[in-house]
Formats: C-alpha cells, structure tokens, sequence
C-alpha cells in the first residue's frame, strides 16, 4: 500500500481510496493530495516563523558553533526546527542537511555550572548595563520590544538584578572596609614619623 499523506492507493489496484478508505476517482484522491501537500508546512515556514525578529548573537560563537562534526561542513540556519530562549541567549535546534544530525547551537557563549544548567555571562552582562542606566526590568523591556527583540520576564530580570546587586555592594563594602584600613595604616605611620621627629 502506497500512503501519501491521509489518501491511499493501492499500487497494483487502478482504485483510488480517501482517508476514510472509501472508494474515490483518480481526479478527487490528486486533488486531495495537493490539498494535504499544500497545508502542510515548508521547512522554509518553520525557519521564518522559528527565528522571526531579532535576537543577540555572539557571531564568532555562532560561527563556532554551526558546524557538523561528522561531515566537516556548516550547518545552516534555514534548517533550524525550533529554539529556546535562555533570557537573552538562545538555543537553536538545527539538524545536518547531509547527515540529519540534531545539533543544539548556542548563539551566545555558554558555561556549565556544577548542577549541570547552562549559564551564559551575556544575560549577567545586560542587567549589568540595565542597572547601571538606572532602568528597570519593565523598561528593558519596552526597549527590546520596540527593538523586535524577544521580551524577557521580568521577575526573571528581577532576579539577575538582586543578584547583582548583592555583587555590586559587597564589592562597595569591601573597598569601604579596604579604605578604612589603610586610612588607619596611614595614621599609625603618621603617629610613628611624629613621635621619631
Ligand atoms: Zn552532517
């Protein structure tokens, strides 16, 4: 039995049969054929609608990144089937045209931590830049919106924000601490020249 699509034919039998395995003419199971060819989607559809707007990409990972090892050849993004977005960083799922390879490529470097997650430095690095404007999670948004950029959850951005937060005023504390203790080296040693003098 040849299967094409939800229509059969027999390929010895001149009978022509619908999804339902009811008897149709030749003219009715081609129509239905091109019907079922025509909605089905194109892999240039799935790229279109996967990769859609604009993302931030490192472009010597990227690089890096789209190849397959088996053929020695570069993968293409028209055969990408789909994508996870890791905040700012994505996650492309592309396979080998030559051999069907599943490669998953990250457009932005990647580093593992211990509970085995992957965590990329440039999601750190914007919220860097979003505090440091004086902006808030909802504004950056509104800004990656209006740049076709896909839109971050906020309570996720206000995580990366208290987190770096905590970074920034350990840091302040520490040099605070660093400053009082050398103002104090800084005094004994004055004491020390005075009494010599
Ligand atoms: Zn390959």
């Amino acid at each position: 039995m040849d299967t094409t699509g939800d229509t059969h034919k027999s390929v010895n039998s001149p009978f022509y049969r619908n999804k339902k395995g009811q008897f149709t003419s030749k003219k009715r199971w081609l129509n239905n054929v091109k019907l079922r060819g025509s909605k089905r989607k194109r892999p240039r559809d799935v790229y279109m609608s996967t990769l859609k707007g604009r993302r931030i990409v490192e472009l010597a990972t990227l690089a890096e990144e789209l190849w397959c090892t088996k053929c020695n050849i570069g993968l293409s993004l028209r055969d990408t089937v789909s994508e996870t977005h890791n905040c700012f960083a994505s996650t492309l799922e592309v396979n080998c045209r030559v051999c069907g390879t599943h490669y998953k490529i990250n457009t932005c470097k990647s580093f593992n931590k211990e509970s085995g997650k992957s965590t990329y430095p440039i999601n750190g690095q914007i919220v860097v830049g979003m505090y440091d404007i004086g902006i808030g999670p909802h504004k950056l948004n509104d800004f990656l919106s209006c740049s076709d950029i896909p839109t971050v959850n906020p309570s996720l951005l206000k995580k990366y924000e208290d987190e770096i937060a905590n970074i920034i005023n350990q840091c302040t504390k520490e040099n605070i601490e660093q400053a009082i203790d050398a103002e104090k080296l800084a005094t004994i040693a004055a004491n020390k020249i005075e009494e010599v003098i």
